[in-house]
């Protein structure tokens, strides 16, 4: 078996953090093929770490390196989350472009690949994760490695439009095509990469996701990323699962229960659900008193600027809906600031009428494959899901909304909450059956089955 060396920002060094989709998916990856897992240990220093800390377990090897306080700033708060992120998520608006950071960005991913370079040997592949990566097929290159390189992109790739705005695409890309395998959410996102790549740089398609650019060939294909679905539907009915439910039971009172789930990111478009659930209440007077919402969005990237302005803006949100129509007994719209157990949140999913899932701008959106696995066969739950998920690509049996039209994600609300059970039922089959069909085992496989044959495809 080829073995794998994986290289992303965060890894599964600690067995609790093995918790989420892609670090199961990566942790068993690894653990058949045996290899090595390098990425940030989560620690800033001071002073340049001249080594890593690196430990085994179950047969993986792991190599984890602090990043200094200005690498950390440079490279991850900066340039991944205020630059990449942003532009990728469509948000020009938001990015604050500093060519300073780039450098900092260009520099940790060229520590990384000095750092991973020993470590790869004849036979191996290397599969590189995310936007914090995308020049490190590139820095490979420098370094020697001349075997196969995949990379797969979590987040959205934008529209060639709106990537151009960012200074450093030109080079980025450039980077980019030193990959063997270019991995994406969703086909609009693969053609967004290629159409750029056509437009700016002469690229040619060959067929079967083969592209020349550059003096190279490479695949560039679609990977809908997964969950472990079966494993999430046994979690829904397990002992916490139930005691969680219970508790919301009782703060119900047998009312209808719509829920959300997000870290709390302008992706997710929280001020624009907060204000549908307005509308709705406003536009449905017998839903008053008879639907709690609840959204639990545990804080992310705190030290981000935006992060605090989000944070204040829906804490107002929440206020004024729930001034404008509570009542002495009934909470509309709570909104619980904290992380949940994966297994107390299948617990609320699975009891939960509505599943409201409405980014602005999402790669993939886990979320919404978790509550649809979470649901009871007898009674499931619907799922309103926004059209720029990744997920909608696929999903075809939720309601699809636009979460800018606060009317219509308040109608859908209205159409779910009042759906018969056996179009309820229709449409979890349907949910489920691509859901189970495509879960993180057959995306594993999928992508490392072409960046093994990616030396015979060259
Ligand atoms: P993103 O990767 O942008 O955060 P996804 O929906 O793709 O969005 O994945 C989020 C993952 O994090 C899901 O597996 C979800 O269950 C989990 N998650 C989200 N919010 C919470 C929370 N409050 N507590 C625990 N897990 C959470």
């Amino acid at each position: 078996m080829t073995r794998i060396v994986a290289i992303s920002n965060r890894t599964a060094g600690e067995a609790a953090s093995r918790a989420g989709g892609l670090a199961v998916a990566v942790w068993e990856a690894l653990k058949a093929s045996g290899g090595s897992w390098i990425g940030w240990s989560g620690d800033t220093v001071e002073e340049q770490p001249r080594g890593a800390t690196t430990f085994n377990d179950e047969g993986v090897e792991f190599v984890l390196t602090d990043l200094t306080q200005e690498e950390f700033n440079g490279y991850y708060i900066t340039y991944a989350n205020r630059n990449i992120w942003p532009i990728f998520h469509y948000r020009v608006d938001l990015a604050h472009f500093d060519s300073e950071a780039f450098d900092a960005y260009a520099g940790v991913n060229q520590r990384i690949a000095r750092l991973a370079r020993p470590r790869i040997k004849d036979g191996d592949v290397v599969w590189v994760h995310d936007y914090h990566f995308l020049l490190l097929g590139d820095c490979l290159r420098r370094e020697g490695w001349r075997g196969p390189i995949g990379f797969f992109l979590h987040i959205p790739f934008p529209a060639p439009e709106i990537f151009r705005a960012l200074p450093e695409h030109a080079q980025i890309a450039r980077a980019m095509c030193e990959y063997d395998v270019i991995g994406f959410q969703t086909e609009r996102d693969t053609s967004n990469f290629i159409r750029y790549l056509t437009e700016d740089h002469g690229a040619a398609e060959l067929g079967e996701g083969r592209v020349k650019v550059l003096n190279r060939t490479l695949t560039i294909k679609t990977y809908p990323i997964g969950i472990d679905a079966e494993d999430f539907a046994e979690l829904a009915v397990s002992e916490k699962a139930q005691d969680a439910a219970t508790r919301i039971g009782r703060f119900l009172g047998g009312r209808s229960f719509a829920i959300g789930v997000d870290r709390i990111d302008y992706s997710k478009g929280l001020p624009e659900r907060f204000e549908a659930v307005g509308k709705l209440f406003d536009a449905h007077p017998d839903v008053r008193g008879a639907l709690s919402v609840t959204q639990i969005a545990p804080p992310s990237r705190s030290k981000v600027e935006e992060y605090q302005e989000l944070r204040l803006q829906l804490d107002q949100l929440a206020g004024r809906i729930n001034g404008d129509y509570g009542d002495l007994d009934w909470i509309p719209l709570r909104y619980l600031a904290r992380s949940f157990d994966r297994a107390e949140l299948a617990g609320l999913f699975r009891i939960a009428q509505v599943g409201l899932v409405t980014p602005l701008r999402d790669g993939m959106n886990l979320v919404a494959k978790e509550f649809v696995m979470a649901q009871d066969e007898a009674d499931p739950g619907v799922l309103i899901l926004s059209e720029f998920a990744g997920s909608a690509e696929r999903l075809r049996g939720a309601i699809v909304v636009n979460p800018h039209n606060a009317a219509a994600v308040a109608e859908a609300m209205h159409y779910a909450l009042t759906m018969p059970l056996d179009q309820r039922v229709e449409r979890w089959r349907e949910l489920r059956e691509t859901i189970v069909a495509e879960d993180i085992d057959w995306w594993r496989g999928n992508f490392l089955n072409d960046l093994t044959r990616a030396p015979e495809a060259a």
